[in-house]
């Protein structure tokens, strides 16, 4: 027995390329958006310790007091004030269930990106909330005229994004106080996915919460500091809605990853700036690489491109084509409406970026198009 929101879903896209890089043997991998660099050494001899300790049982709902300390710390230092209240969550993608539930009933109207990270729409889709989108193209810049044609009377939240998957936009501070009056204007909450904060290149990131103070900010451990499998995010913001999120946790997730939490409390103390710079080096040589034949927009953070497709081809058919070079990426299919771009982690290693941009050098002047890569 199968229920008609399990059978509506449909199979991530991401994922689908990660299960094809599984079966094929050295593909060059440019699909799924996680580090490519192991945990720091500390944090991860601080989760070992937590399992030879014995630190393996439950935490309260909302998690460590003491890592709770530190992600309101964290935020303070970033957005500017104190958040009035924080909690421990399964990753960005649990923080992001536990607000739609517990900000959302079913028929009401989220506000989503378009590209957008598809857990975002589809989440929404089996809790039976509406979906209507801003439209981000062709400069992946934030537009008052399209949060316009996208709000209507029966919309409650508005999701922001950035730095953003699958563009690595950031947006200005102009652009974010545009945001904020109009959700004020028109009543909306505000949900700010800031998983890959850690990752800008060109000055701080600037959040909505510091002008909106009541926005929801969810942020992550996974991209940061290399530990997607881990499952471990926060949330940070107004005492209500975070009371709400916890107590929806106590009858789902219960807890975040125990051991992962007292590893988190040292992971906050780390500074990973070297990390960032290198994103920056790899991001500034595939702009340098790619600018003329494919025309990306240079992301301003993550570690994400998002050309669009050659000419007459589809984003599906190009990287269906790149295939052929045993090149692995994301049709923009699987994040938008349209089909016309196709996205490029570059969380690789330098050799590995080299040979994909390589192809992709290749592929424009068609020379190989059908043949294996040498
Ligand atoms: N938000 C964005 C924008 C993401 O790119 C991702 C991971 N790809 C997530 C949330 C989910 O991250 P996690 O659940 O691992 O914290």
């Amino acid at each position: 027995m199968i229920s008609k929101r399990a059978a509506r879903l449909r199979p991530s896209g991401i994922r689908k390329m990660f299960e094809r890089a599984a079966q094929m043997p050295d593909p060059l991998d440019f699909s799924i958006g996680q580090p490519h660099f192991e945990v720091p050494a500390p944090v991860a001899d601080a989760a070992v310790d937590a399992i030879r300790r014995g630190d393996n049982r439950y935490t309260v709902t909302e998690g460590l007091p003491e890592l709770n300390a530190k992600i309101a710390a964290h935020h303070k230092a970033r957005i500017g004030h104190a958040p009035e209240r924080t909690m421990v969550t399964g990753g960005v993608s649990g923080g992001l269930t536990l607000a739609y539930l517990a900000m959302l009933d079913p028929g009401d109207e989220l506000l989503l990106p378009d590209p957008y990270f598809p857990v975002y729409r589809e989440l929404a889709e089996v809790l039976g909330i509406e979906v209507s989108h801003y439209d981000l193209y062709p400069d992946f810049r934030l537009r008052r005229e399209a949060l316009e044609a996208a709000v209507s009377p029966r919309s409650k939240v508005l999701l922001l994004n950035a730095p953003a998957n699958p563009t690595g936009a950031v947006y200005t501070a102009d652009e974010l106080r545009m945001a904020a009056d109009f959700a004020e204007e028109h009543g909306l909450a505000i949900i700010s996915d800031e998983i890959y904060d850690g990752f800008v290149f060109d000055g701080p990131l600037p959040s909505v919460a510091t002008i909106a103070p009541n926005s929801l900010v969810l942020g992550g451990f996974s991209k940061t500091y290399g530990v997607p499998g881990w499952r471990l995010g926060w949330a940070a913001g107004p005492d209500e809605c975070i009371a709400a999120m916890t107590k929806l946790q106590m009858f789902t997730f219960v807890c975040g990853n125990v051991p992962a939490q007292h590893a988190a409390i040292a992971a906050l103390d780390l500074d990973l700036s070297h990390l960032r710079d290198e994103f920056r080096q790899k991001r500034d040589r595939l702009m340098q690489a790619l600018a003329d034949p494919y025309g990306p927009v240079e992301p301003g953070g993550a570690f994400y491109l998002f050309p669009p497709a050659p000419a007459g081809t589809t984003g599906t058919e190009f990287v269906e084509r790149a295939l052929n070079h045993k090149m692995l990426m994301v049709p923009g299919a699987a994040f938008s409406r349209r089909d016309t771009h196709f996205r490029l982690s570059y969380a690789v290693h330098d050799d590995v970026l080299e040979k994909g941009i390589e192809v992709l050098l290749r592929m424009t002047r068609g020379k190989t198009a059908t043949g294996p890569a040498s």
